[in-house]
Protein backbone atom coordinates (compact mmCIF):
# COMPACT_ATOMS: atom_id res chain seq x y z
CA UNK A 1 0.00 0.00 0.00
CA UNK A 2 1.33 3.41 -1.00
CA UNK A 3 -1.28 6.44 -1.02
CA UNK A 4 0.78 10.11 -1.72
CA UNK A 5 -1.12 12.48 0.21
CA UNK A 6 1.51 15.83 0.25
CA UNK A 7 0.31 16.89 -3.24
CA UNK A 8 0.92 20.30 -1.54
CA UNK A 9 4.40 19.95 -1.50
CA UNK A 10 4.77 18.48 -4.91
CA UNK A 11 2.70 16.53 -7.63
CA UNK A 12 3.71 13.65 -9.74
CA UNK A 13 4.62 14.91 -13.49
CA UNK A 14 1.81 14.01 -15.78
CA UNK A 15 2.24 11.78 -18.26
CA UNK A 16 1.89 14.26 -20.86
CA UNK A 17 3.86 16.56 -19.63
CA UNK A 18 6.47 14.44 -19.25
CA UNK A 19 6.56 13.54 -22.77
CA UNK A 20 6.28 17.38 -24.19
CA UNK A 21 8.78 17.52 -22.22
CA UNK A 22 11.35 15.13 -23.68
CA UNK A 23 9.94 15.56 -26.75
CA UNK A 24 11.15 19.43 -26.49
CA UNK A 25 14.62 17.99 -25.16
CA UNK A 26 14.99 16.08 -28.26
CA UNK A 27 13.20 18.23 -30.86
CA UNK A 28 13.65 22.04 -29.84
CA UNK A 29 16.92 21.75 -27.98
CA UNK A 30 18.13 25.20 -29.96
CA UNK A 31 18.44 28.25 -27.78
CA UNK A 32 15.53 30.35 -28.53
CA UNK A 33 18.01 33.72 -28.87
CA UNK A 34 19.69 32.06 -31.84
CA UNK A 35 18.90 33.28 -35.30
CA UNK A 36 19.40 29.76 -37.12
CA UNK A 37 16.64 27.49 -37.40
CA UNK A 38 16.84 25.50 -34.55
CA UNK A 39 16.86 28.67 -32.15
CA UNK A 40 14.14 29.92 -33.63
CA UNK A 41 12.20 26.73 -33.89
CA UNK A 42 13.04 26.34 -30.10
CA UNK A 43 11.58 30.23 -29.47
CA UNK A 44 8.55 29.54 -31.48
CA UNK A 45 7.80 26.99 -28.81
CA UNK A 46 8.63 29.42 -26.66
CA UNK A 47 6.31 32.12 -27.66
CA UNK A 48 3.41 29.97 -28.12
CA UNK A 49 3.58 28.53 -24.51
CA UNK A 50 3.66 32.32 -22.99
CA UNK A 51 0.24 32.37 -25.57
CA UNK A 52 -1.34 29.52 -24.24
CA UNK A 53 -0.26 30.08 -20.28
CA UNK A 54 -1.67 33.82 -20.98
CA UNK A 55 -4.95 32.59 -22.28
CA UNK A 56 -5.41 29.97 -19.86
CA UNK A 57 -5.61 32.61 -16.65
CA UNK A 58 -7.10 35.44 -19.56
CA UNK A 59 -4.21 37.63 -19.95
CA UNK A 60 -1.99 38.96 -22.49
CA UNK A 61 0.93 37.30 -23.59
CA UNK A 62 2.85 40.11 -23.14
CA UNK A 63 1.87 40.10 -19.44
CA UNK A 64 3.39 36.60 -18.32
CA UNK A 65 6.95 36.34 -17.58
CA UNK A 66 8.62 32.71 -16.86
CA UNK A 67 10.75 31.20 -13.97
CA UNK A 68 12.19 29.13 -12.25
CA UNK A 69 9.02 28.47 -9.92
CA UNK A 70 6.96 30.02 -7.28
CA UNK A 71 9.96 31.26 -4.73
CA UNK A 72 11.35 33.36 -7.75
CA UNK A 73 7.81 35.23 -9.39
CA UNK A 74 7.21 35.47 -5.77
CA UNK A 75 10.72 37.55 -5.19
CA UNK A 76 10.59 39.15 -8.02
CA UNK A 77 6.74 40.73 -7.77
CA UNK A 78 7.73 41.76 -4.14
CA UNK A 79 11.03 43.26 -5.35
CA UNK A 80 9.40 45.16 -8.11
CA UNK A 81 6.57 46.61 -6.67
CA UNK A 82 8.39 47.85 -3.64
CA UNK A 83 11.02 49.42 -6.34
CA UNK A 84 7.68 51.20 -8.17
CA UNK A 85 6.71 52.28 -4.26
CA UNK A 86 10.14 53.46 -3.09
CA UNK A 87 10.72 55.60 -6.29
CA UNK A 88 7.53 57.49 -5.15
CA UNK A 89 8.26 57.43 -1.07
CA UNK A 90 5.71 55.14 -0.40
CA UNK A 91 7.45 52.13 2.03
CA UNK A 92 4.75 50.35 3.29
CA UNK A 93 3.47 47.03 2.01
CA UNK A 94 0.01 44.82 3.41
CA UNK A 95 0.62 41.05 3.91
CA UNK A 96 -0.83 38.42 5.78
CA UNK A 97 0.85 36.42 8.64
CA UNK A 98 0.08 33.11 6.87
CA UNK A 99 2.27 33.27 3.72
CA UNK A 100 4.76 31.26 2.34
CA UNK A 101 8.29 31.59 3.52
CA UNK A 102 8.84 32.91 -0.14
CA UNK A 103 7.13 36.03 0.73
CA UNK A 104 7.66 36.67 4.24
CA UNK A 105 11.34 36.42 3.69
CA UNK A 106 11.03 38.62 1.24
CA UNK A 107 9.06 41.14 3.22
CA UNK A 108 11.49 40.61 6.21
CA UNK A 109 14.48 41.60 3.50
CA UNK A 110 12.66 44.62 2.91
CA UNK A 111 11.99 45.67 6.11
CA UNK A 112 15.53 45.91 7.02
CA UNK A 113 16.08 48.01 4.06
CA UNK A 114 13.36 50.26 5.63
CA UNK A 115 10.27 49.19 4.49
CA UNK A 116 7.35 49.35 6.85
CA UNK A 117 5.39 45.66 6.70
CA UNK A 118 1.60 45.38 8.17
CA UNK A 119 0.98 41.72 8.40
CA UNK A 120 -2.57 41.10 8.68
CA UNK A 121 -4.64 38.76 10.94
CA UNK A 122 -6.15 35.67 9.36
CA UNK A 123 -8.35 34.82 11.80
CA UNK A 124 -9.19 31.18 13.59
CA UNK A 125 -10.96 29.97 9.88
CA UNK A 126 -7.80 30.84 8.46
CA UNK A 127 -9.37 33.52 6.05
CA UNK A 128 -8.29 37.51 5.57
CA UNK A 129 -11.06 39.87 5.95
CA UNK A 130 -11.19 42.09 2.71
CA UNK A 131 -12.45 45.20 5.42
CA UNK A 132 -9.31 44.74 7.34
CA UNK A 133 -7.18 45.23 3.92
CA UNK A 134 -8.98 48.92 3.13
CA UNK A 135 -8.45 49.50 6.81
CA UNK A 136 -5.16 49.02 6.95
CA UNK A 137 -4.01 50.50 3.34
CA UNK A 138 -2.46 53.91 3.63
CA UNK A 139 -1.43 57.09 2.12
CA UNK A 140 2.20 55.38 1.39
CA UNK A 141 1.09 51.57 0.85
CA UNK A 142 2.68 50.00 -1.93
CA UNK A 143 1.80 46.87 -2.39
CA UNK A 144 -0.69 44.56 -0.69
CA UNK A 145 0.60 40.68 -0.98
CA UNK A 146 -2.00 38.16 -0.11
CA UNK A 147 -1.99 34.69 -0.88
CA UNK A 148 -4.55 32.99 -3.07
CA UNK A 149 -4.69 29.41 -1.03
CA UNK A 150 -2.79 28.68 1.90
CA UNK A 151 -0.68 26.07 1.43
CA UNK A 152 -0.90 24.25 4.83
CA UNK A 153 -4.04 24.67 5.61
CA UNK A 154 -6.11 24.97 2.21
CA UNK A 155 -8.10 28.11 2.99
CA UNK A 156 -9.02 29.94 -0.18
CA UNK A 157 -9.23 34.16 0.55
CA UNK A 158 -11.65 36.08 -0.97
CA UNK A 159 -9.14 37.74 -3.42
CA UNK A 160 -11.68 39.35 -5.78
CA UNK A 161 -12.74 41.47 -3.22
CA UNK A 162 -9.31 42.10 -2.42
CA UNK A 163 -8.40 43.29 -6.09
CA UNK A 164 -11.41 45.63 -6.24
CA UNK A 165 -10.40 47.39 -2.71
CA UNK A 166 -6.69 47.43 -3.83
CA UNK A 167 -7.71 48.62 -7.56
CA UNK A 168 -10.08 51.50 -5.98
CA UNK A 169 -7.14 52.94 -3.85
CA UNK A 170 -4.86 52.75 -6.72
CA UNK A 171 -2.61 49.81 -5.07
CA UNK A 172 -0.80 47.14 -6.35
CA UNK A 173 -1.91 43.49 -5.78
CA UNK A 174 0.07 40.73 -6.08
CA UNK A 175 -1.23 37.24 -5.17
CA UNK A 176 0.88 33.80 -4.47
CA UNK A 177 -1.02 31.56 -6.29
CA UNK A 178 1.13 28.67 -6.64
CA UNK A 179 -1.64 26.33 -4.14
CA UNK A 180 -4.58 27.72 -6.74
CA UNK A 181 -3.18 27.62 -10.44
CA UNK A 182 -4.29 24.62 -12.22
CA UNK A 183 -6.74 23.64 -9.10
CA UNK A 184 -9.35 26.49 -9.17
CA UNK A 185 -10.50 28.49 -12.22
CA UNK A 186 -8.09 31.56 -12.52
CA UNK A 187 -8.75 34.88 -14.51
CA UNK A 188 -6.42 37.73 -13.67
CA UNK A 189 -8.95 40.35 -15.10
CA UNK A 190 -12.32 39.48 -13.14
CA UNK A 191 -10.06 38.98 -9.95
CA UNK A 192 -8.88 42.64 -10.25
CA UNK A 193 -5.29 40.77 -9.96
CA UNK A 194 -1.84 42.76 -10.86
CA UNK A 195 0.69 40.49 -10.38
CA UNK A 196 0.43 36.10 -9.91
CA UNK A 197 2.81 34.25 -8.93
CA UNK A 198 2.57 30.20 -10.54
CA UNK A 199 4.46 27.20 -10.21
CA UNK A 200 4.35 24.09 -12.30
CA UNK A 201 5.56 21.13 -10.00
CA UNK A 202 2.32 22.05 -7.86
CA UNK A 203 -0.13 21.07 -10.66
CA UNK A 204 1.94 17.95 -12.12
CA UNK A 205 3.99 19.90 -14.48
CA UNK A 206 7.98 19.70 -13.69
CA UNK A 207 9.81 21.39 -11.51
CA UNK A 208 12.17 24.50 -11.53
CA UNK A 209 9.72 26.42 -13.63
CA UNK A 210 6.95 29.16 -12.98
CA UNK A 211 5.92 32.01 -13.85
CA UNK A 212 4.79 35.78 -12.97
CA UNK A 213 2.06 37.69 -14.52
CA UNK A 214 2.55 41.16 -14.66
CA UNK A 215 -0.55 43.63 -15.43
CA UNK A 216 0.61 45.80 -18.50
CA UNK A 217 2.21 49.07 -17.44
CA UNK A 218 3.85 47.58 -14.09
CA UNK A 219 7.72 47.59 -14.73
CA UNK A 220 9.50 44.59 -13.51
CA UNK A 221 13.16 45.01 -11.53
CA UNK A 222 15.50 42.35 -12.29
CA UNK A 223 16.13 39.87 -9.90
CA UNK A 224 18.70 37.53 -11.99
CA UNK A 225 20.56 40.09 -14.03
CA UNK A 226 22.39 38.84 -17.31
CA UNK A 227 21.19 38.38 -21.15
CA UNK A 228 17.84 40.33 -22.71
CA UNK A 229 15.53 36.56 -22.32
CA UNK A 230 12.21 37.53 -21.13
CA UNK A 231 11.99 41.09 -22.78
CA UNK A 232 14.82 42.07 -20.13
CA UNK A 233 13.37 41.37 -17.12
CA UNK A 234 14.70 37.85 -16.14
CA UNK A 235 18.12 37.01 -17.80
CA UNK A 236 19.20 32.99 -18.65
CA UNK A 237 18.65 30.94 -21.30
CA UNK A 238 15.05 29.84 -21.09
CA UNK A 239 13.95 26.56 -19.65
CA UNK A 240 11.64 25.75 -23.09
CA UNK A 241 11.15 22.22 -22.50
CA UNK A 242 9.87 23.03 -18.70
CA UNK A 243 7.95 26.10 -20.16
CA UNK A 244 6.43 23.34 -22.56
CA UNK A 245 5.34 20.68 -19.87
CA UNK A 246 4.02 22.90 -17.60
CA UNK A 247 1.93 24.09 -20.66
CA UNK A 248 0.79 20.74 -21.13
CA UNK A 249 0.46 19.88 -17.53
CA UNK A 250 -1.92 23.11 -16.96
CA UNK A 251 -4.08 22.26 -20.15
CA UNK A 252 -4.88 19.11 -18.25
CA UNK A 253 -5.03 20.92 -15.07
CA UNK A 254 -8.26 23.18 -16.43
CA UNK A 255 -9.84 20.88 -18.88
CA UNK A 256 -10.03 18.00 -16.11
CA UNK A 257 -10.73 20.97 -13.37
CA UNK A 258 -14.25 20.81 -12.14
CA UNK A 259 -14.64 17.01 -12.72
CA UNK A 260 -11.56 16.80 -9.91
CA UNK A 261 -12.65 19.17 -7.55
CA UNK A 262 -16.03 17.51 -7.15
CA UNK A 263 -14.25 14.08 -6.75
CA UNK A 264 -11.37 15.34 -4.72
CA UNK A 265 -13.79 17.70 -2.37
CA UNK A 266 -16.51 14.54 -1.72
CA UNK A 267 -13.25 13.08 -0.83
CA UNK A 268 -11.87 15.51 1.30
CA UNK A 269 -14.83 15.52 3.07
CA UNK A 270 -15.20 12.05 3.95
CA UNK A 271 -11.39 12.50 5.36
CA UNK A 272 -12.52 15.24 7.67
CA UNK A 273 -15.96 13.91 9.22
CA UNK A 274 -13.76 10.68 9.69
CA UNK A 275 -10.58 12.18 11.25
CA UNK A 276 -12.84 14.78 13.29
CA UNK A 277 -14.30 11.37 14.76
CA UNK A 278 -11.08 11.06 16.41
CA UNK A 279 -11.45 12.39 20.11
CA UNK A 280 -9.67 15.67 20.86
CA UNK A 281 -8.87 16.65 17.19
CA UNK A 282 -9.83 19.78 15.54
CA UNK A 283 -9.86 20.95 11.64
CA UNK A 284 -7.25 23.92 10.89
CA UNK A 285 -8.90 26.72 8.67
CA UNK A 286 -12.69 27.02 7.37
CA UNK A 287 -14.34 23.41 6.40
CA UNK A 288 -16.16 25.25 3.15
CA UNK A 289 -13.16 27.81 1.85
CA UNK A 290 -10.88 25.49 1.30
CA UNK A 291 -8.83 23.97 -1.85
CA UNK A 292 -10.84 20.77 -2.82
CA UNK A 293 -7.56 18.23 -1.63
CA UNK A 294 -6.75 19.99 1.59
CA UNK A 295 -7.48 18.16 4.60
CA UNK A 296 -5.39 19.77 7.63
CA UNK A 297 -5.93 18.53 11.72
CA UNK A 298 -5.00 19.10 14.89
CA UNK A 299 -4.59 16.28 17.01
CA UNK A 300 -3.90 16.73 21.32
CA UNK A 301 -1.14 15.03 22.85
CA UNK A 302 1.23 13.83 20.73
CA UNK A 303 3.94 14.79 17.90
CA UNK A 304 3.05 15.46 14.23
CA UNK A 305 6.30 14.27 13.31
CA UNK A 306 5.96 10.89 14.83
CA UNK A 307 2.26 10.55 13.73
CA UNK A 308 4.05 11.27 10.29
CA UNK A 309 6.88 8.45 10.74
CA UNK A 310 4.17 5.61 11.91
CA UNK A 311 2.37 6.77 9.00
CA UNK A 312 4.60 6.69 6.44
CA UNK A 313 4.94 2.61 7.96
CA UNK A 314 1.24 1.98 6.73
CA UNK A 315 2.52 3.42 3.59
CA UNK A 316 0.76 6.71 3.91
CA UNK A 317 2.82 9.75 3.06
CA UNK A 318 1.78 12.97 4.22
CA UNK A 319 2.81 15.84 5.85
CA UNK A 320 2.49 18.30 8.98
CA UNK A 321 2.83 21.32 7.26
CA UNK A 322 4.95 22.79 4.97
CA UNK A 323 8.19 21.39 3.68
CA UNK A 324 10.30 24.20 3.72
CA UNK A 325 9.71 24.22 7.98
CA UNK A 326 9.91 20.00 8.23
CA UNK A 327 13.10 19.41 9.77
CA UNK A 328 13.13 22.49 12.45
CA UNK A 329 11.23 22.31 16.22
CA UNK A 330 9.01 25.05 15.67
CA UNK A 331 5.76 24.71 15.14
CA UNK A 332 4.26 25.97 11.77
CA UNK A 333 4.03 29.48 11.58
CA UNK A 334 0.62 29.21 9.85
CA UNK A 335 -0.85 27.32 12.98
CA UNK A 336 0.36 29.87 14.98
CA UNK A 337 -1.76 32.35 13.11
CA UNK A 338 -4.59 30.88 13.26
CA UNK A 339 -4.48 31.04 17.04
CA UNK A 340 -3.32 27.45 17.58
CA UNK A 341 -0.89 27.27 20.82
CA UNK A 342 2.42 25.46 20.35
CA UNK A 343 1.36 22.03 21.83
CA UNK A 344 -1.43 22.11 19.63
CA UNK A 345 -0.18 23.10 16.94
CA UNK A 346 2.74 20.28 17.28
CA UNK A 347 0.36 17.30 16.96
CA UNK A 348 -0.71 18.54 13.11
CA UNK A 349 -1.13 16.33 9.73
CA UNK A 350 -1.76 17.95 6.34
CA UNK A 351 -3.34 15.73 3.62
CA UNK A 352 -2.85 16.90 0.54
CA UNK A 353 -4.94 14.04 -1.82
CA UNK A 354 -4.78 13.82 -5.42
CA UNK A 355 -6.77 12.33 -8.44
CA UNK A 356 -5.47 8.49 -7.66
CA UNK A 357 -6.80 8.43 -4.37
CA UNK A 358 -9.62 6.25 -4.42
CA UNK A 359 -12.36 5.45 -1.82
CA UNK A 360 -10.83 2.72 0.02
CA UNK A 361 -7.57 4.83 0.02
CA UNK A 362 -9.51 7.40 2.00
CA UNK A 363 -11.31 4.41 4.92
CA UNK A 364 -8.01 3.04 5.06
CA UNK A 365 -6.27 6.48 5.92
CA UNK A 366 -9.12 7.12 8.53
CA UNK A 367 -8.40 3.44 10.30
CA UNK A 368 -4.97 4.38 10.57
CA UNK A 369 -4.54 7.70 11.83
CA UNK A 370 -6.94 6.70 14.47
CA UNK A 371 -4.82 3.78 14.94
CA UNK A 372 -1.46 5.53 14.98
CA UNK A 373 -3.03 8.70 17.03
CA UNK A 374 -4.19 6.27 19.71
CA UNK A 375 -0.90 4.64 19.73
CA UNK A 376 0.97 7.30 20.28
CA UNK A 377 -1.32 8.65 23.50
CA UNK A 378 -0.55 5.71 25.15
CA UNK A 379 2.57 6.57 25.99
CA UNK A 380 2.61 10.58 25.64
CA UNK A 381 3.41 12.45 28.74
CA UNK A 382 1.12 15.40 27.97
CA UNK A 383 -1.51 13.02 27.00
CA UNK A 384 -1.20 11.54 30.56
CA UNK A 385 -1.60 15.24 32.20
CA UNK A 386 -4.46 15.76 30.38
CA UNK A 387 -6.19 13.09 30.92
CA UNK A 388 -5.62 12.97 34.21
CA UNK A 389 -6.53 16.80 34.96
CA UNK A 390 -3.16 18.14 35.56
CA UNK A 391 -3.22 20.07 32.30
CA UNK A 392 -6.41 21.18 30.79
CA UNK A 393 -7.92 20.38 27.45
CA UNK A 394 -8.21 22.69 24.40
CA UNK A 395 -9.57 20.57 21.45
C1 LIG B 1 5.34 25.59 -3.29
C2 LIG B 1 4.97 26.99 -3.00
C3 LIG B 1 5.83 28.05 -3.31
C4 LIG B 1 7.20 27.83 -3.87
O1 LIG B 1 7.17 27.38 -5.18
P1 LIG B 1 8.50 26.72 -5.81
O2 LIG B 1 8.17 26.53 -7.25
O3 LIG B 1 8.70 25.44 -5.09
O4 LIG B 1 9.60 27.70 -5.60
C5 LIG B 1 5.39 29.33 -3.06
N1 LIG B 1 4.18 29.57 -2.54
C6 LIG B 1 3.32 28.59 -2.23
C7 LIG B 1 1.99 28.91 -1.67
C8 LIG B 1 3.69 27.26 -2.44
O5 LIG B 1 2.84 26.29 -2.12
Amino acid sequence: MAIYADNAATTKISDAALETMTKCMKENWGNPSSLYTVGQDAKEVLEISREEIASLINADPREITFTSGGSEADNQAIRSAAAIGKRKGKMHIISTAFEHHAVLHTLDALKAEGFEITLLDVHENGLVIPGEVEAAIREDTCLVTVMYANNEIGTIQPIREIGQICRKKDVIFHTDAVQAVGHLPIDVAADNIDMLSASAHKFHGPKGVGFLYTRKGIPLTNIINGGAQERGKRAGTENVPGIAAMVTALKEACAGMEANAASLSAKRDALIKGLGAIPHSALNGDAVRRLPGNVNFCFEGIEGESLLLLLDDKGIQASSGSACTSGSLDPSHVLLAIGRVHDVAHGSLRLSIGEDITDRDVEYIIRSVGEVVEYLRSFSPIWRDLTSGKKQFIL
